[in-house]
C-alpha cells in the first residue's frame, strides 16, 4: 500500500486495506478535523439543497 498525506497534519500515512481512499492518518486529532471539514461541507450542500428548494418550489 502506497503511502498518502494526511489532509490535515500533513504527515505521511499509510492507509488501511479496508480504507484505501482514507485521505487523513488516524490521529484523533485529524480524525476530529476530518469530522469538522465533513459537517461544514455538508452543512454548505444543505444550504445549497435549501436555495434550490426554495427556488423550485417558488416557480
Ligand atoms: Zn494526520
Amino acid at each position: 500500500m502506497e503511502a498518502k498525506i494526511c489532509n490535515a497534519c500533513g504527515h505521511p500515512f499509510t492507509p488501511r486495506p479496508q480504507n484505501p481512499n482514507q485521505t487523513y492518518c488516524t490521529d484523533p486529532e485529524c480524525q476530529r478535523e476530518r469530522r469538522r471539514r465533513w459537517q461544514q461541507q455538508k452543512r454548505r450542500e444543505d444550504a445549497d439543497y435549501r436555495d434550490n428548494d426554495v427556488r423550485t418550489s417558488k416557480t
